[in-house]
């Protein structure tokens, strides 16, 4: 059986660093930049 490999680009969270391997990533926009946060983070990026 072959194996087809999905080409999902790993996303990195902007703010601890860890990866959509391991926490679910979010993307968002900031001041027109597109940036990464994962669920961990995401909290303090509201608060914050
Ligand atoms: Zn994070």
């Amino acid at each position: 059986m072959e194996e087809v490999k999905k080409a999902a680009p790993e996303l990195e969270c902007a703010h601890c660093r860890t990866t959509s391997e391991l926490t679910p990533v979010l993307a968002y926009v900031h001041q027109g930049e597109e940036k990464y946060v994962c669920t961990h983070c995401l909290p303090m990026l509201i608060h914050g």
